[in-house]
């Protein structure tokens, strides 16, 4: 079976094999090592300093990744700001709402470009806010925001930007260093090709030490686990065998050339399914320069439900992904992540075209 859902994805015959290497207790030497590892190859997949930055690691869906970001780096009497354009910077809003959190919503219909002006004008309106919280990659739509365009404006107002890089990181540019990027939450089983069970922060050593006061939450307090980590121990029982695939998976990426070697084999597989889509009358939902390489949006076919779509693509071998919300009725979504070959995205070509003239 493809999956062209966003995550889990298909799995490299290495990564599925690595979980099934030797039972370990997370007290012992050989999964502190492991756990190093992982942490330190996830700052080299961005070039991080590990001086300044810290790979914090969780057992987890991306979720909980971006609970442990919001509920541990917004102190109390921090405000957040956050832009929601999408499903996942909806659940940014809840999160902080969650754990009572003073913040701000800068709201858009889903897809919808983020609006500099109008954030602009809400910072200069509010201007107590400390830390702003997107979505790198909206899922929901496939839209990447362009944090290029909004980093400066938090610089210039000394609000830290904290972002969902869930579905981007390892498939997208991030550029740290010029967008002063405080944190970011991500997980083992998209653009990292691994399998869920794993997730993470990667954060600015300062920003955690300034908020590590008083923790809203025990399981996910980013200090505690980084704390506990620096020192080769972890608080909580970690997906031993997930550390194991994630280690494998992050090795892999960094031998095929690192995320821009990712990005740029994402985009040709997103090329050759827009094409191919186009030209049998399929429309994308949003234009190739207002999306990611990671997953596209596009209208159904005239005439056929998701659900006939679906179970006709899933009986010839491939997952597609249904929108969510208002959505649903009108789209589909193909990511372009996991072990996907050239000759996969062709097939799938073929058996749309089949299936669209019967
Ligand atoms: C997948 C995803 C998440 C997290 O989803 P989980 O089901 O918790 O792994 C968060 N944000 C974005 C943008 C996503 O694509």
């Amino acid at each position: 079976m493809i999956l062209l859902n966003p995550g889990p994805v298909n799995l490299s015959d290495r990564t599925r094999n690595a979980l099934l290497r030797p039972d370990l207790c997370h007290r012992e030497v050989e999964f502190t090592e492991l756990q190093t590892t992982i942490r330190e190859k996830l700052l080299k997949v961005y070039e991080l300093e590990s001086d300044r930055f810290a790979a914090v690691l969780l057992t987890g869906s991306g979720t909980a990744a971006m609970e442990a970001m919001i509920a541990s780096l917004v102190p109390r009497n921090g405000k957040l700001l956050v832009i929601e354009n999408g499903v996942y910077g909806e659940r940014l809003s809840k999160i902080a709402k969650i754990h009572g959190i003073d913040y701000l919503t800068l709201n858009h219909s889903w897809g919808t470009e983020i609006n500099l002006q109008d954030l602009v004008k809400l910072l200069d309106d509010n201007n107590d806010i400390t830390h702003l919280a997107v979505v790198h990659h909206e899922t929901t739509t496939g839209r990447l925001n362009n944090l290029a365009e909004l980093a400066p404006i938090c610089q210039e107002r000394n609000i830290q930007l904290l972002v969902d890089t869930v579905s981007s990181f390892g498939g997208e540019e991030l550029n740290f260093a010029s967008w002063g990027i405080t944190a970011c939450a991500a997980t083992a089983n998209k653009c990292l090709h691994s399998i869920p069970g794993t997730s993470f922060v990667i954060v600015q050593r300062e920003a955690l030490l300034s908020a590590d006061t008083a923790p809203r939450t025990l399981y996910l307090d980013l200090a505690t686990y980084c704390r506990e980590q620096d020192q080769g121990g972890t608080p909580f029982t970690q997906s031993v065998q997930a550390f194991y695939a994630l280690a494998e998976a992050l090795s892999e990426l960094e031998e095929i050339g690192g995320w821009r070697a990712r990005h740029n084999y994402y985009h040709e597989l997103a090329s050759l399914v827009r094409n191919g889509l186009v030209a049998m009358g399929i429309k994308p939902l949003l234009p190739p320069e207002g999306s990611s390489v990671v997953l596209n949006a596009y209208y159904l076919p005239e005439g056929l439900s998701y659900e006939k779509f679906h179970d006709e693509l899933k009986a010839q071998g491939f997952v597609i992904y249904a929108g969510q919300g208002e959505l649903a009725k009108s789209i589909f979504r193909v990511s372009t992540m996991g072990a996907i070959a050239h000759t996969d995205m062709e097939r799938f070509l073929a058996v749309i075209k089949h299936v669209i003239l019967t």
